[in-house]
């Protein structure tokens, strides 16, 4: 399915406003670079949203500059700036934002009776007359005028009525209805949309938007609601980003809107939006540019989040066996992502591991389950999670026999005292003989450091789990540990009665599975 393809004649278009870098910036945990959001903004046009708000100058003015390079450079959508109703806020707006080829202002102040007494000090013919005059201003410098009347979901209905249609007289082209604290209920705000619609003069001009705070886990339900009631423009964030709990996400709102009745038994096609509407947002671009947000910010979303979660397709092997469609009722790939990842956990049996292990394209034998069990088992008292990532690689771990390039002949190392901790480790490399000697924080740091000198690779080693095998002074310590390479992780076991030893070994050990498995690639498909 491509996008922006209309499911039926009737269905109708809603416009996607992104206020990912605005709305979504304003926390402290989402902030960017001035290159990081011109990035974000350029892969926005990309995945296609209809109008990007680049910034509000008056709460951080370093916008300013990522505004006016987000307005040059970035082509297709709409890029609005934020400003309140002062002309010395519009006009900053308007001198960077003028270099679009499609420039916008989105201009606000609060309509609530709390607002406009306690923030505001005015009174609501003076809100009434600064609406206008913003408006107003903002039409004389560019065509795409946007008024929202902030908190309406707590304002006055016939004061909103009076100021909506004055605004709309004064030129604004959207009227975006914030629910800003996030307290409306799908049927409350269904029922405001709704009354706007039938009261506010010359409404049939201007297109309706939402903008809807998740504080009570309903943004999304409550932007769908706005839409069925004829809200035609939706404001949203990249993975749910913004104010608090955030505002509605572009990718549920985006997910709910696209046809998906393919997976629906026949009985339930009704019930899906994308029946009824569509957007022209490139939904395979979604994952992409939620990670690409994520890079930037380090904000990873909830795990269970759906759509952009990275637990959200995956399932536990041995309760879901699983072909595509029998659990995922979204497809993986309209979003870019990929369907039926396995994942191995407490309840997993040997079956899951068997079926892990041939979508991986290895066939095990009975002890070699059993043993991929028992590491998964061992990894999972220590991790809280084991993903498709971590299954791969003990099940690699298990089916293939590495060729030992590096081979560890001996570590010499100093330890008690104060003084810095050395090492001198010799190894063979492809058979040659090889001794270095380094400091660190501790022996294995140490000898590890020596080891990165040898083979030139600066990977740190992430140790798992230590067992002992058995109880006394004299026994043997099992160390697993694992190593990241190329975006893959490599586990490796080291044993040996000196703890220091046995983590070098492990430690070399990944090295090994990492030399062999990366460069000869494995069987997956
Ligand atoms: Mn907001």
């Amino acid at each position: 399915m491509t996008q922006g393809k209309k499911p039926n004649k009737k269905a109708e278009r809603i416009y996607i406003f992104d206020t990912t870098l605005r709305d979504g910036n304003q926390t402290d945990r989402n902030k960017m670079t001035v290159e990081q959001k011109v990035t974000l903004a350029h892969q926005l046009a990309k995945l296609g949203v209809d109008a990007i708000e680049a910034g509000f100058p008056e709460s951080n003015e370093t916008d300013l500059v990522s505004m006016e390079k987000i307005a040059r450079e970035v082509e297709g959508p709409i890029i609005y700036g934020l400003a309140r109703t002062t002309i010395r806020d519009i006009e900053a707006v308007h001198n960077v934002i003028q270099y679009s080829k499609r420039p916008g202002i989105h201009t606000f102040i609060a309509t609530s009776e709390e607002h406009m007494k306690k923030k505001l000090h005015m009174s609501a013919e003076q809100v009434m007359k600064e609406a206008v005059k913003a408006v107003k201003i903002s039409k004389n410098y560019v065509p795409n005028v946007i008024f929202s009347p902030e908190d309406a979901t707590r304002s006055n209905r016939d004061f909103l009525v009076e100021i909506l249609g004055r605004v709309i007289k004064a030129g604004a082209t959207v009227i975006n209805i914030p629910d800003t604290v996030g307290l409306s209920t799908p049927e409350t705000y269904e029922g405001l949309i709704a009354s706007l619609i039938k009261n506010v003069e010359g409404i049939g001009n201007v297109r309706l938007s939402t903008h809807i705070h998740n504080d009570r886990g309903l943004a999304t339900a409550v932007t769908l609601a706005g839409i069925r009631a004829g809200a035609r423009e939706v404001q949203c964030t990249i993975n749910g980003i913004g104010e608090r709990a955030g505002n509605a996400s572009l990718e549920e709102v985006v997910i709910n809107l696209k046809d998906t009745r393919f997976r629906m038994p026949r009985s339930m096609k009704g019930d899906c939006y994308g029946n009824d509407f569509y957007t022209n947002i490139k939904t395979e671009l979604i994952y992409q540019t939620s990670r690409m947000l994520v890079s930037f910010t380090g904000n990873e979303p909830g795990h269970h989040k759906p759509i952009v979660g990275k637990n959200t397709f995956q399932h536990e092997a041995g309760i879901h066996q699983i072909k595509p469609g029998i659990y995922e009722i979204i497809p993986a790939e309209i979003i870019g992502r990929k369907g039926g990842i396995l994942v191995i956990g407490a309840h997993s049996g040997k079956n899951g591991v068997v079926q892990a292990a041939k979508q991986l394209g290895y066939h095990l034998t009975p002890s070699q389950v059993k043993m991929v069990l028992s590491n998964v088992k061992s990894l999972e008292e220590v991790r809280t999670e084991v993903t498709g990532e971590d299954l791969a690689a003990l099940i690699e771990e298990a089916a293939i026999t590495v060729p030992e390039r590096y081979k560890l002949i001996d570590v010499i190392y100093s330890g008690g005292g104060k003084h810095k901790k050395h090492a001198t480790v010799i190894m063979h490399i492809d058979g040659k003989q090889v001794t270095e000697m380094a400091y660190g924080d501790g022996p294995v740091d140490a000898a590890c450091n020596a080891i990165k000198g040898i083979t030139g690779l600066d990977i740190n080693m992430h140790v798992e789990k230590y067992d002992p095998l058995g109880a006394g002074s004299g026994v043997q310590l099992k160390v697993k540990a694992s190593i990241p390479l190329d975006g893959r992780r490599f586990f490796g076991i080291g044993v040996d009665t000196d703890s220091v030893i046995a983590q070098v070994k492990a430690y070399v050990s990944c090295l090994n599975r990492a030399a062999y498995l990366a460069r000869n690639g494995n069987s997956r498909h």
